[in-house]
């Protein structure tokens, strides 16, 4: 076994020779992942039979209802580089990411799903960038059709969006599966929000980045735990968190409609000095009642997203609860950052 420097916080660039003989962190997030649990070690240990690096899997179970706790137990038993982080219930992939990003001791992180959709043989090209001076190797999804049209198209205006309106740009093809230098790691674990889309932590910490293209496979088994509203909620996450467009748009949209308002004001007044009062105008004034009424309802819909959010901060509730940890040798006593 070799032994790896203990990294320090926010640590300088480390040296070519230092990412020659290093510890590769394999962080997975499982939830109700039974059928893929023992097929994804298997498929780590065929790529990575023979590799001139070490590697450890942190599997997080995410609160699995079905025996999938029980597999990944069996597997840190019999295997020295498996440890399992078990959370007291279950807190969402996020928060499961967060747990492993910050439980891995590897001198780079790699993260990524259990279901072989994020293929294990991008791994090696992952540690061959990274040897190149990469800090951050992402996988890019050269194209998306194992998803639905559906999925497709609201993830492309996602990002569109996203990336027009945020202070960050993320790659529109990229998703979490990634590899992180240590370096990076420890900037990602001192972001102390509650709300964790990873996804735009990574981008936000920046740093000397590449992607590999590949193309997306089908799920190695199993069912796919993101549904249509799971996935709204997640977007709102990620526009909450990174910029603050939605809350402003008000202002300016006020501004526009009440100039419009006095120009129409003045039309009004002009009608009635010349033509007499008019009676006639139900319709229209209903129409901008409901118009208006549900312009204001939105706009606090929106105000309330955001203090919803502020309100979970402010609390500063830890983002997971660890039951147990399962294998590997004993926590170092200042591992976990954000429990
Ligand atoms: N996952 C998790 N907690 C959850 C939901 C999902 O840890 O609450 C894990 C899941 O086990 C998988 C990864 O996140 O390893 C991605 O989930 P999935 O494949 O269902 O998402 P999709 O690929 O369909 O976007
Ligand atoms: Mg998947």
């Amino acid at each position: 076994m070799i032994e790896h420097a203990k990294p320090t916080k926010m640590a300088a660039a480390p040296s070519a020779a230092a990412r020659e003989h290093a510890l590769i962190s394999i962080v997975a997030p499982c939830f109700n992942e039974s059928e893929t649990v023992d097929l994804f070690a298997d498929a780590i240990d065929n790529v990575l039979e023979g590799a001139d690096f070490d590697c450890e899997i942190v599997f997080v179970d995410d609160g699995s209802r079905d025996d999938t706790r029980e597999r990944l137990t069996r597997l840190a038993e019999r295997r020295e580089d498996v440890r399992v982080l078990i959370l007291s219930r279950n807190f969402g992939k996020e928060a499961a990411l967060t747990a492993g990003v910050d439980h891995a001791r590897g001198d780079a992180v790699i993260v990524m799903d259990v279901d072989l959709q994020d293929p294990p043989e991008l791994i090696r090209d992952f540690v061959r960038k990274w040897r190149d001076g990469f800090d951050v190797v992402y996988a890019a999804r050269e194209d998306r059709q194992t998803d639905t049209a559906a999925k497709r198209a609201t993830a492309s205006w996602f990002y569109r969006l996203f990336n027009k309106i945020s202070d960050i740009k993320i790659p529109e093809n990229a998703g979490d599966y990634r590899l992180m230098d240590r370096r990076v790691v420890e900037h990602v674990k001192s972001l102390p929000e509650r709300s964790r889309f990873m996804k735009g932590l990574f981008a936000w910490v920046g740093f000397r980045s590449i992607g590999i293209s590949y193309s997306r496979p089908e799920r190695a088994a199993g069912e796919t735990k993101f549904n249509f509203w799971k996935l709204w909620n997640f977007a709102l996450d990620g526009f909450t968190s990174f910029s603050t467009a939605p809350l402003r748009v008000w202002t300016y949209f006020g501004s526009i409609v009440a100039f419009v308002s006095a120009l129409y004001a003045l039309v009004i007044v002009f009608q009635t000095l010349i033509f007499g009062v008019d009676v006639p105008g139900y319709a229209s004034l209903l129409v901008v009642i409901l118009f208006f009424g549900s312009v204001q309802m939105i706009s606090v819909g929106i105000l309330g997203e955001y203090i919803a959010r502020l309100f979970a901060e402010v609390k500063r509730r830890p983002i997971y609860i660890i039951d147990k940890v399962i294998g590997g040798p004993p926590e170092a006593p200042d591992a976990p950052v954000n429990t």
